[in-house]
């Protein structure tokens, strides 16, 4: 495990703190706040002991110094969600930055420009690195979701000053940890999603990992066809039959048992409230499409669940965005709602169109922990070191107080 915030003596210390604040923004104003709201608990907790809080954050993919991507934005509704004010600060190198931050007093924060407007951000410059880690006496990683990017704030930074884990970042490594890494077993992965071709390290990773591996969505499609199920119209990689033959014989050898769709929602077209109707797998009809998993099937996924103890999801049953085809992911996330508010599983979902899927379902808030990390999700998925979680000090090696 990694040092936290209970390791840190934040008193009288100027502490670096890297945010995730990408929130999205329309005519410069901030439109939804929900990062920005989870960010505030490590943010208040280190000005409340006393800390000077310098916080560094990226928004888009700036080429260089462009207003279009300036963070200033964030000031006031930062200010709201912690109950403080916040400084500001033009850039997040030189004289700007350092008289920023010489002018601030404990318990003080300070927000600071689009770390990326500097290209060596996202080449793990180490110059660059050190003209950050020269702003602060300790560093706080708060952002899980860029940790599967090694850049100066995320990955380089770490190593040059101790490095503690924010209480985002724990609760996403807690979550993370409770679900595949020490799990209570029985294991269900729940994938769906479009395509096989995305997620072939995750099923690779996953099959070595849990009990049951639920595919459904696009990718189902792949699965069945390789097993020569005729899918018509359906989406479909016929090109990956044989990996998806590989990854069913994998599953075998490790004991995961992979569980398909016995029934299917068919329509004529990709469209809200297409005519559809529910046929076994067996009998797709040629100028037709799986949209969804069907009734049968959703039931029996859901039987499934409530003989495991910890579930992990990531990727839509079907065509959640339009009705009906969001009736199967509607139907097995509630019960796994259901399930976790019982006690009797432990739910951690995230990745892509899964959070979209979930709030459709109006289960986001039921779940154990929903991650709105995507990418950096995805790859811990796939089983993958994340370079801003790998360099963060261990808890066991230093005297703990950030020298
Ligand atoms: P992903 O981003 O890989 O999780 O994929 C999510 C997308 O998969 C959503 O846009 C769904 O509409 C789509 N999807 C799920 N099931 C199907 C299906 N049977 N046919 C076509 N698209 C699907």
């Amino acid at each position: 495990m990694f040092r936290t915030l209970d390791d840190l003596d934040a008193k009288g210390k100027r502490i670096v703190l890297r945010a995730d604040l990408n929130v999205p923004a329309k005519d410069g104003k901030v439109t939804d706040t929900t990062r920005i709201d989870r960010s505030a608990a490590t943010i208040r907790e280190l000005a409340e002991k006393g800390g000077r809080v310098i916080i560094l954050t990226h928004f888009g993919r700036p080429k260089g110094r462009e207003e279009k991507y300036s963070q200033r934005l964030l000031v006031d509704p930062l200010a709201k969600a912690i109950g403080r004010p916040v400084a500001w600060a033009d850039d997040v190198i030189g004289v700007d930055a350092v008289e920023a931050v010489n002018a601030m007093k404990d318990g003080d924060v300070l927000l600071m420009e689009n770390v990326r407007f500097h290209p060596e951000e996202e080449k793990n410059d180490p110059v660059f690195a050190r003209a950050l880690a020269d702003l602060g006496q300790a560093y706080v990683n708060d952002a899980f979701s860029t940790a599967h990017r090694a850049h100066a704030s995320t990955e380089a930074i770490a190593r040059l000053i101790p490095a503690y884990a924010g209480r985002l970042m724990q609760a996403e490594l807690e979550a993370l940890g409770k679900a595949l890494e020490h799990p209570e077993k029985p294991v269900a992965a729940l994938v769906g999603g479009a395509k096989v071709s995305t997620k072939l390290d995750l099923l690779g990773n996953l099959v070595a990992k849990v009990d049951y591996l639920v595919i459904g969505g696009g990718m189902a499609n792949t699965f069945l066809f390789a097993q020569g199920v005729a899918v018509g119209k359906s989406l479909c990689e016929k090109e990956l039959a044989d990996t998806a033959r590989e990854i069913i014989e994998k599953a075998k050898a490790a004991n995961c048992q992979i569980v398909l769709p016995t029934d299917v929602v068919v329509a004529g077209q990709f469209a809200e409230n297409a005519p559809s109707k529910v046929v076994p797998v067996d009998a797709v009809p040629e100028d037709m499409m799986i949209l969804d998993a069907g009734p049968a099937s959703a039931k029996s996924i859901v039987d499934r669940l409530s003989d495991c103890r910890t579930l992990v999801w990531n990727g839509p049953l079907g065509a959640f965005e339009i009705s009906p085809f969001d009736a199967a992911t509607n139907a097995v996330a509630k019960a796994a709602a259901q399930c976790t508010k019982e006690g009797k599983l432990l739910t951690v979902a995230g990745g892509g169109d899964t959070v979209a899927a979930l709030a459709k379902a109006g289960v986001e808030e039921q779940f154990s922990y929903v991650s709105t990390a995507g990418g950096a999700f995805l790859e811990w998925l796939e089983g993958k070191e994340l370079p801003g979680v790998v360099a963060l000090t261990p808890k066991k090696s230093g005297c703990g107080c950030g020298h």
